[in-house]
């Protein structure tokens, strides 16, 4: 994830009178500063290439300026003057890309059969060191853990990227041993007003709840100004967008809609769920009506193609290497179990999901992403948020489409595009500094040197030198 050292890249750099006022953003404490390679109130990144998120076309030879955690100003290099004072960074050869804001990320790992252990800390500095500044966790396990954990970042005494905490999973009863069980539609209310009440700053339904729970408990959600997506299996994807969900998180993975005979409130199962998609034509008339519902009713759809992946043969997935050694070796072996698995379902879907997705993008619907480090393992904080926007490249969107869906179309869903999700002047300096050209390489992702979040420029090898090895532990 990280090639260059940051002495090459800070080489021209000088550093800055303190003239200029302190920066919007919390005091940082020396558990955070440790892993901070940049920290000036105005850098002056030169000579760089800038993606900006929007899916316009790359700028060569640009300067960006940040001022007190902003984008101050933005240019071409021979025009744009640099601050007296600023410390100079010449990115000739770079990319800056717009912090990721991914959409399904976890502070949890699988560690035994059907048990998440908590990555509170691991997942947090390989997120930020991947390139992410902005997430949302995807449903969480541990409780006021992930409320808890945003709020320390936010505060500054913890290392991380910005976290939307979702609440504990809004379900029915379930073989979960983590997961609360529903009891009715009171219930489902309640549930999300106490979550609300405690900071959770977003909710997911899953695949055991009911039409009439759901119901109640998008109604509390978007009460109290705050969206709700889902992971379904017992409410259709089309009955979810009657409903007034906000989002569907796995492509189409999750869709019931094409099972026959399914029966109202009732989990067919997943695999059900699979076969009754895996007959399905992207093309077909059915399949462009519920896209064309879920536009109209403003549903967005969350890719997570990267979970999917562990289940179908394929490469090895990025970022193993840094897994406690028990772990380690608990994937290796599903990994090889997996290769020799030529019947798997999932595989077989692969390719139908992707071209579902694309189909969904292509017609206007509000595409995210993210990297849902569950299944069976092999889906690694950070490592995996890039290798997700190589996967959108694959499946056949274009790599600033990729980038657009994982940067800008996030913080569009998140409410927060006129700070964060695109480079322009006077949006917030969250920035990914990558050696190469993701625009015409994607792969190029993989080489992130520098993460600027709130105009602080983060050290990739040091976050992930802190936590190597002991990935899942902590
Ligand atoms: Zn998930």
């Amino acid at each position: 994830m990280s090639t260059i050292p940051l002495r090459a890249l800070g080489a021209s750099a000088l550093l800055l009178v303190p003239t200029f006022v302190a920066a919007q953003r919390p005091t940082l404490s020396t558990a955070v500063k440790q892993y901070i390679a940049v920290d000036t109130p105005v850098v002056a990144l030169t000579h760089v290439r800038v993606i900006d998120g929007t899916g316009a076309a790359p700028k060569e030879d640009q300067t960006l300026i940040i001022r007190d955690g902003n984008i101050a100003l933005l240019g071409a290099a021979r025009s744009t003057k640099v601050p007296d004072g600023a410390q100079v960074m010449d990115l000739t050869g770079k990319s800056i890309i717009p912090g990721l804001v991914m959409m399904h990320e976890h502070l949890y790992y699988p560690t035994g059969p059907g048990v998440y252990g908590a990555d509170y800390v691991s997942f947090s500095r390989l997120y930020l060191a991947g390139g992410v500044t902005s997430m949302r966790t995807g449903g969480n396990v541990g409780g006021y853990a992930d409320l808890n954990l945003a709020a320390a970042i936010k505060a500054g005494t913890q290392v991380g990227p910005w976290i939307d905490a979702t609440a504990p999973y809004v379900n029915g009863p379930s073989p979960f041993t983590q997961m609360y069980a529903l009891k009715d539609s009171a219930d489902a209310r309640r549930f999300v007003a106490f979550w609300a009440d405690a900071g959770a700053t977003s909710f997911k339904a899953y695949m055991n709840i009911t039409r009439a729970e759901l119901a109640a408990a998008v109604d509390e959600a978007h009460r109290r100004g705050l969206k709700i997506t889902g992971h379904l299996c017992s409410v259709t994807y089309r009955e979810a967008a009657d409903l007034g969900i906000d989002d569907l998180e796995h492509g189409f993975l999750a869709s019931t809609d094409f099972v026959k005979d399914k029966q109202p409130d009732v989990c067919p199962g997943q695999s059900a769920a699979i076969a009754g998609l895996n007959a399905f034509d992207p093309k077909s008339p059915e399949f462009t009506a519920l896209v064309q519902h879920l536009i109209a009713h403003h549903v967005a759809i969350t890719s997570t193609l990267t979970v999917f992946e562990t289940f179908a043969p394929g490469p090895v997935p990025p970022g193993i290497d840094v897994l406690d050694p028990v772990l380690k070796s608990q994937y290796d072996q599903q990994y090889a179990r997996v290769q020799q698995n030529t019947t798997s379902p999932i595989a077989k879907f692969l390719p139908v999901d992707r071209a579902m997705e694309v189909a969904f993008f292509r017609a206007g619907g509000l595409l995210l992403a993210g990297t849902d480090p569950t299944g069976a393992g092999g889906v690694i904080a950070g490592y995996a948020d890039q290798r997700q926007v190589e996967l959108l490249v694959e499946s056949g969107l274009t790599p600033l489409e990729a980038i657009k869906v994982c940067t800008l179309n996030g913080a569009t869903y998140l409410g927060r595009a006129d700070r964060i999700g695109s480079i322009a002047v006077g949006k917030q300096a969250d920035l990914v500094v990558i050696d190469g050209n993701p625009a015409a390489t994607i792969a190029d992702i993989r080489h992130v040197t520098l993460v600027f979040k709130q105009g602080v420029g983060y050290d990739p090898a040091k976050l992930i030198e802190s936590v190597k090895g002991k990935v899942g532990l902590f």
